[in-house]
């Protein structure tokens, strides 16, 4: 419960409970996720849970907020990438999900030992002019990682935070300064809501440049975008709990033309 208490006192952790809960802003939640997210915030049990994960491991909540089946924790990474991208189109020029990298032809040249160097490897976002001229490139990778996973629960947070960025920044960014001749930056979160440092310094900047595009006060841009952050890292934290992990197709007939059924069966209201 410590490490919980220490998890929802990082800033940005909490917002969903001290924001008016308005549907529209995408600001609320359904009863059971409101219990979901007590219990997450407390480390309590949720309720009504099964005993074993679709895995096979038994259910807790540090299994399921780090379990790859069903692809859970890849939506959840997806997400922030997606809210990430499409605030990022209102400020810079040329961004786009996903970007390949160049191929490394000589990475000794580059001394570059301990990067990624694979072919084909991708990105999260890269985008035009957000640090610096409109000219200059920025590539950013996202992670967003389970601070309850034993890996991660036996140090400090600040101290996981910073070992998450560094392993982003070893593997990319002296690939990205000499091959694609631009800047990286890693937005590293935990699962449960808060960021590391460089992510903190994004979204700061990310907050002064639409609050200037939008006119509207910095600190008030930078509020809404950390409880959009929160809320989404939430929602997915609850999937986690609650989400089927098991594929059973999908039912692809379409629904009759209801136009085209309503003129031709003299169908009255
Ligand atoms: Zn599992």
């Amino acid at each position: 419960m410590q490490r919980a208490v220490k998890l929802a006192s990082v800033k940005g952790a909490s917002n969903w409970l001290t924001t008016l809960p308005l549907n529209e802003h995408g600001f609320a939640l359904h009863k059971s996720a409101f219990q979901d997210a007590l219990a997450l915030r407390y480390s309590w049990p949720p309720l009504r849970t099964p005993t074993l994960c679709a895995c096979g491991a038994s259910f807790s909540v540090d299994h399921v907020l780090s379990c790859p089946k069903g692809g859970l924790p890849s939506l959840r990474h997806n997400e922030i990438r997606d809210l990430t991208a499409t605030l990022l189109t209102e400020v810079c020029s040329q961004v786009c999900t996903e970007p390949e990298l160049q191929p490394v032809h000589n990475p000794d040249e580059f001394h570059l030992s301990t990067s990624n160097t694979q072919e084909g490897a991708r990105l999260d976002i890269a985008m035009n002019g957000f640090w610096g001229s409109r000219s200059e490139r920025c590539f950013i990778d996202v992670r967003v990682f389970n601070p309850l996973a034993p890996s991660n629960s036996s140090s400090s947070l600040s101290s996981t935070f910073k070992k998450h960025e560094n392993i982003k920044r070893q593997a990319y960014g002296q690939r990205i300064r000499e091959v694609e001749h631009a800047s990286f930056t890693p937005i590293i979160m935990s699962a449960t809501g808060g960021l590391a440092h460089e992510a903190i310094v994004f979204y700061k900047r990310l907050a002064s440049l639409l609050s200037a595009k939008w006119g509207d006060e910095y600190s008030v841009v930078l509020g809404w975008l950390r409880c959009c952050l929160g809320f989404s890292l939430l929602r997915s934290a609850i999937q986690c709990i609650r989400g089927a992990r098991s594929s059973i197709g999908a039912y692809t007939r379409a629904p009759p033309p209801m136009d085209l059924v309503q003129v031709e069966s003299h169908l009255s209201e």
